[in-house]
């Protein structure tokens, strides 16, 4: 019996494999250090976790509506408000289990079959995934990291054809750590208007930027990219809660109303409890944030400056997100007892062996001259790996 062909064409991950052998790893014993995180180290805030008692407490643990609830909308809205000066109703928000699957919705909402979507690599590595889902072609524009990773309009322009969809414009970015520039993100509304497809805005490190910079919404650029613009974000990263599964869109109501529906004979509503507590992360005290963010910009200065001490890598700084981009160019073709470093596979896979520290091989992202670091973890463990990774640059023939 045959599988589906469009089950089968979703790759495998390939950080799988680095963060596997780390844990097996960890499991025997070992001290490693990962370097891996795609989640903030900190716990969810005290007030947020008393929201959800007090949730189930009431009996707020039953169906909610599909799209999510009235008040979790409305606190979404004020948040886009506030943060943003975007003026959204309810009936344009759609609440859903964590912004990856706010994520899948929006490309089954507008991706028909052979469209393509524009990628900015280095990307996320679940984009072109749930571009496939939909039935998508992913179609991939490269930003340089002497541009600081910031992709060119003449790239973008060269890369959109008759069959052109949508663009993914992830803002700051995860794996690079760049935020896009005013410039950039009007010329990116620019040619979406041109030819007219959509902007699907991926958010989610929207409160993690740093040097007093702002995060710009693509959204609020014209009326026109207001209206092409699926916006989206969620509480995984801002209010330290992934594993609560709270992400939402805000786009037209047309097009709400379509991934609502969707997601009504999907998944139904994202977990009641999580919805009540989502509310109060977005309305109670946002002073948690201030102190999440200060700590990550403590670490991202050590981070850039370990890791451009070390002989034969670099990074260019970032400014927003929680990684670090570290070239390993210089290495490639250096040998390891008699081994050949081919690229940043090679690379993780040795590192960890040798020194028990486990990065992103930057392959998984489109980037083979990078592996990816986040310093979602203690200063102390930063200092550690980095060490670790001198001294194995310092084994390399
Ligand atoms: N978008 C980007 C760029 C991410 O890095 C992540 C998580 O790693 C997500 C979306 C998904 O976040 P969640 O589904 O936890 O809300």
């Amino acid at each position: 019996m045959q599988l589906s062909e469009k089950a089968l064409a979703i790759s495998p991950s390939l950080t799988l494999k680095i963060t596997a052998m780390a844990k097996e790893m960890k499991a025997r014993g070992l001290d490693v250090v990962g370097f891996g995180a795609g989640e903030p180290d900190f716990d969810t805030p005290q007030h947020i976790k008393d929201a959800a008692v007090e949730a189930i407490r009431i009996g707020m643990t039953k169906y909610t509506p599909a799209s999510g609830t009235l008040e979790l909308k409305k606190a979404v809205c004020a948040n886009l408000k506030t943060n943003h000066d975007l003026s959204y109703e309810p009936n344009q928000i759609v609440i859903s289990n964590g912004a990856k699957h706010s994520l899948f919705n929006a490309f089954q909402a507008i991706v028909n079959p052979g469209d393509e979507v524009l990628i900015i690599a280095p990307y996320w590595l679940t984009y072109p995934e749930l571009v496939k889902m939909a039935g998508g072609i992913p179609v991939y524009v490269e930003a340089k990291e002497s541009n600081n990773f910031e992709p060119l309009a003449a790239d973008i322009e060269a890369a959109v054809t008759n069959k052109t969809k949508a663009i993914i414009v992830n803002n700051p970015s995860n794996p690079c750590g760049c935020i896009y520039s005013q410039k950039t993100l009007e010329d990116i509304a620019g040619i979406a208007k041109k030819y007219d497809f959509f902007i699907v805005s991926d958010e989610i490190y929207g409160e993690l930027v740093y040097d007093g910079n702002r995060h710009l919404s693509i959204a609020n650029f014209s009326d026109d990219a207001y209206a092409r613009t699926i916006l989206v974000n969620g509480l995984s990263k801002t209010y330290a809660m992934t594993g609560w599964r709270i992400g939402y869109t805000a786009s037209t109501p047309g097009i709400a109303k379509v991934m609502g529906s969707y997601q009504s004979h999907a998944t139904s509503n994202p977990c009641s409890v999580a919805q009540f507590a989502g509310v109060e992360a977005l309305t109670g005290p946002q002073d948690e944030i201030k102190k999440m963010r200060d700590e990550f910009n403590e670490r991202r200065k050590l981070m850039v400056e370990l890791v451009n001490g070390i002989e034969g890598i670099s990074c260019v700084t970032p400014m927003g997100a929680f990684y670090v981009m570290m070239n390993i160019s210089k290495l490639k073709g250096r040998k390891l007892d008699g081994e050949e470093i081919r690229g940043s596979v090679d690379f993780a896979e040795k590192l960890l062996e040798k020194k028990l520290t486990a990065v992103i091989p930057g392959a998984a992202f489109g980037a083979d001259d990078f592996v990816r670091l986040s310093y979602a973890i203690s200063r102390e463990n930063i200092e550690k790996g980095l060490r670790r990774i001198a001294e194995f640059v310092g084994m390399l023939d």
